[in-house]
């Protein structure tokens, strides 16, 4: 099978193979992928890949739907049928995974970061993270939102979930998790204002219903949230840039209000303000992932057409360099994604 493999660090240790169809092992099922969506820990993965215990050769991708080749007659799972896989084969065992969050789990073990993963033809996975989808839904789209949607899900409603009549500040809107973030929130009855340093971002944003964009590089971000909140400030920042938009993120929430970091690709160490969050009883929590039960969620309300994914561009499998150039200057806005088919 065609598959892109992980040989070395660096944009050309990432190459094109034909190697051979996973086994699956008991309790494993085996998928036939029909299109994965890019996100950026499939650049750490090719660039860096430190402290993630694997080794190379290894199939990348953390993202992956399609159908089912093969499974246990017991697995619940049969032949043709379409599924969208959990990243993460949980233990199932810990006392994180007995509460029903996998995330957390301590023996996670990630496709495309841990073990082979989906930018391939076939893949292999524990039945358990095998998660059906209704017969309708587009491959495609399915293989976009069990990374940025599940991800933007657990954020939002996770811990301190966002109300309707709620205001949310999404930074940085164009990424897969941002671009989620603002449809989710939009779709739960909250009012959105977005970031970016693009006007196009901002006009696109706008078009999925957010009510209010500021363009970080020429407008001041916290100055211009007051002024849309009356100089309150909103109920909920969703930040996953890091050190560069910290500052103002904390800056632009309500006293009381609820800061949420799922990423830092600008930076891991910003200003703490410790006084502003202590006085303004502000809380901050981190989130990554989500559990089964959010993604059994997310795909109902999915499948019911409730939102559509945006995927920005489309790409052949053997086309993934081009993917992954476009993801690295940060060009897209919504989800690229590999079809294998
Ligand atoms: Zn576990």
């Amino acid at each position: 099978m065609k598959a892109a493999v992980i040989e070395a660090r660096g944009r050309a240790g990432l190459v094109l193979r034909d190697i051979p169809v996973p086994v699956r092992q008991p309790g494993e099922v085996l998928v036939r992928v029909h299109a994965g969506g890019l996100n950026r820990v499939d650049l750490y993965m090719r660039d860096n890949g430190v402290g993630i215990t694997h080794t190379l050769p290894q199939t990348a991708g953390v993202e992956a739907a399609g159908v089912i080749a093969e499974a246990d007659a017991d697995s619940g799972l049969v032949a043709g049928q379409k599924v969208a896989i959990f990243a993460n084969a949980f233990c199932g065992k810990c006392r994180y995974c007995l509460a029903g969050d996998q995330p957390l789990c301590v023996r996670a073990h990630i496709m495309g970061e841990h073990r082979d993963g989906g930018f391939a033809e076939y893949v292999a996975m524990p039945a358990r993270c095998a998660l059906p989808l209704p017969d309708h839904v587009d491959l495609v789209e399915a293989g976009v939102v069990l990374t940025a949607h599940a991800t933007a899900w657990r954020m939002l409603f996770g811990k301190r979930a966002l109300r309707p009549g709620e205001t949310a500040l999404v930074v940085g809107v164009g990424g897969g998790v941002a671009v989620a973030c603002l449809q989710l929130a939009v779709q739960a009855g909250a009012r959105v204002l977005v970031t970016s340093s693009s006007d196009d971002k901002l006009a696109r944003a706008k078009a999925l219903g957010a009510s209010g964009g500021i363009n970080y590089r020429s407008e001041k971000v916290a100055k211009r949230v007051l002024e849309m909140t009356n100089g309150e400030g909103v109920d909920m920042v969703l930040d996953s840039s890091g050190a560069a938009s910290w500052d103002d993120s904390l800056r632009s929430l309500r006293r009381g209000g609820r800061l949420v970091t799922c990423g830092a690709t600008t930076g891991s160490n910003p200003g703490a303000d410790l006084q502003r969050i202590f006085i303004r009883q502000l809380e901050v929590y981190g989130s990554t992932g989500a559990s089964i039960e959010e993604c059994r969620q997310l795909i109902a309300l999915f499948g019911r057409g409730a939102f559509k994914p945006v995927i920005d561009q489309r790409f052949a499998l053997e086309d993934f360099a081009a993917a992954y150039d476009r993801l690295e200057r940060g060009d897209q806005f919504g989800k690229l994604v590999l079809t294998m088919t």
